[in-house]
C-alpha cells in the first residue's frame, strides 16, 4: 500500500490537535492555518494530546533555556505542526529552525504557507528571499524539506541546503513518527546524529508496553488502516526505547511513560483542563497513558541534566 496511510497519521493527529485547542485544551493560534476540518473526539483522546503536546513543549523549554540563541531545532515527521511560529509568537529567538517530512506532506504544507500572509510574514520577518521548489521552503532560519528519512544519503544532502550546522545545540524531535520507520534506518540515523554533532537533544514519543490487550487494540487501528508499523519492535517498553540511543552513540537516555509525565504537569494546568470535558471511565484514560512515553537521548553534558520532574 506504500507510504500514504502513514503519511494520513498527519491529517488525523493534526486534526485532533485542532480540536482539543478549539475546545481550550491549550493555544496555537496557528493550527487552523493548516487544519479546517474539525472532529468531535473522546475526552480521553483530548487530554492524551493535551500530555503529549505539554510534555514535549515541556523539554523543548528546557533545551532552550540551556541552549539560548544558537538553538537549532530539526523536527522529524512534523507534519503540519505549528512549533515555528508558536516560538516566534513568544518571543524565542533560534538559530535555525528545519522540518522534514515526506515530499507529498510538505508540498502541502509549503503552499498552505505560501498563501497564508500571516504565517509567510512571520517566517519572513528578516531580509532575504524566500526560496521554494514544489516540496522545500527556505526562508530566514526557516526550512521545510520533502524527503524520506529513510534515505539518509539525501536527508544529509537536505540537511545541507537547509543550513544546519553541525556545531550547534540541536534539538531533534520526533512525535510518532519513528514506530513508522525500519529500525536499521532509525539505528543508522540516530549513529548519523551522533557522528555528526557534538551537542544534542533527541526527544521521541512514542508508543510503550505494546504487549498487551490494549496495545494490540491500538495496533489493529493502525493496521487496518493500512499503517506499516515497521519500527514497532522498539515499542515494546520504556527500556527498548532507551536502547535506542545506548547502542547508536548517545552519551545517555532517559524514558517516562505519559502516567509520569501528566502527573507531573503543573497541578492547576491539570484541574483547568479536567474540567473541559466530563471523563467517564478514568481507567481508560490511564490505560491510554500507560501506552505512550516519551524517551530523551544526549549529547554532550549540558542536557545531561535534563529531567522532568524537577520543573
Ligand atoms: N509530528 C507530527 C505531530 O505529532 O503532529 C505528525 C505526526 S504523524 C503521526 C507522523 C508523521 O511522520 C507524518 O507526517 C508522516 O508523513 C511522517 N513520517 C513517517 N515516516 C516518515 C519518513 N520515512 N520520512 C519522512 N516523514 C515520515
Amino acid at each position: 500500500m506504500g507510504d500514504e496511510p502513514v503519511m494520513a497519521t498527519n491529517d488525523d493527529a493534526s486534526e485532533c490537535k485542532r480540536g482539543a485547542v478549539q475546545l481550550g485544551y491549550w493555544q496555537d493560534s496557528y493550527i487552523s492555518s493548516f487544519v479546517r476540518h474539525i472532529e468531535k473526539r473522546a475526552p480521553e483522546i483530548n487530554r492524551g494530546y493535551f500530555a503529549r503536546v505539554k510534555g514535549m513543549e515541556r523539554f523543548i523549554q528546557k533545551f532552550l533555556s540551556k541552549a539560548g540563541s544558537l538553538a537549532q531545532i530539526v523536527n522529524f515527521g512534523a507534519g503540519y505542526d505549528t512549533l515555528y511560529w508558536r516560538l516566534k509568537e513568544e518571543g524565542i529567538h533560534i538559530s535555525n529552525y528545519v522540518e522534514i517530512d515526506f515530499p507529498n506532506v510538505t508540498s502541502n504544507k509549503c503552499y498552505m504557507i505560501k498563501r497564508n500572509k500571516e504565517l509567510l510574514q512571520i517566517i519572513h520577518d528578516q531580509d532575504g528571499e524566500i526560496k521554494f521548489s514544489s516540496t522545500d521552503l527556505h526562508a530566514g532560519n526557516y526550512h521545510c524539506i520533502g524527503v524520506d528519512m529513510r534515505n539518509l544519503a539525501l536527508l544529509e544532502t537536505k540537511l545541507q541546503q537547509a543550513e544546519v550546522n553541525y556545531s550547534s545545540p540541536t534539538l531533534f524531535l520526533a512525535e510518532c513518527v519513528l514506530v513508522y520507520i525500519e529500525n536499521d534506518c532509525v539505528n543508522r540515523l540516530l549513529q548519523w546524529i551522533a557522528s555528526k554533532f557534538k551537542t544534542a537533544l533527541f526527544v521521541n514519543y512514542e508508543m510503550c508496553n505494546i504487549n498487551d490487550t490494549f496495545g494490540d487494540v491500538m495496533l489493529g487501528n493502525l493496521r487496518a488502516r493500512g499503517c506499516n508499523l515497521a519500527g514497532i519492535s522498539s515499542c515494546k517498553n520504556v527500556e527498548t526505547q532507551k536502547e535506542r540511543f545506548q547502542l547508536n552513540g548517545w552519551l545517555g537516555t532517559k524514558a517516562w511513560d505519559m502516567v509520569q509525565i501528566y502527573y507531573n504537569l503543573p497541578a492547576c494546568e491539570r484541574q483547568r483542563i479536567e474540567k473541559i470535558e466530563f471523563l467517564d471511565e478514568q481507567e481508560l484514560l490511564i490505560q491510554l497513558f500507560q501506552h505512550y512515553c516519551i524517551c530523551i537521548g544526549w549529547l554532550g553534558e549540558e542536557f545531561q541534566e535534563v529531567n522532568f520532574e524537577e520543573c
